[in-house]
């Protein structure tokens, strides 16, 4: 489960929404593309994606948690092969 990490996308304040103005995306290490295809620059907070479990639902991008699911299959089946984004 390496070569991923987790990208903040900051966002601007909304009162309707509480107070929660991140989200969480997954990203390839060293790529700008999060797995559900926004582009984010290279600047912002990052985890390591072994935190990618602690990172609460309502942060969640939940297309690339999505993704990050069906990644993880693979890699518990043993394959090297990862699906076609
Ligand atoms: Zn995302």
């Amino acid at each position: 489960m390496s070569g991923y990490e987790l990208r903040a996308q900051h966002r601007p304040a909304d009162p309707l929404e509480g107070g929660e103005h991140v989200r969480w995306h997954v990203v390839r290490q060293g790529s700008a593309t999060a797995l559900c295809g926004r582009y984010f620059p290279l600047v912002g907070d990052v985890r390591p994606v072994t935190e990618v479990h602690a990172v609460t639902p309502a942060c969640r991008c939940g297309e690339c948690w999505d993704r990050l699911a069906a990644l993880e299959e693979v890699w518990a089946e043993g394959s090297p092969r990862e699906p076609d984004p």
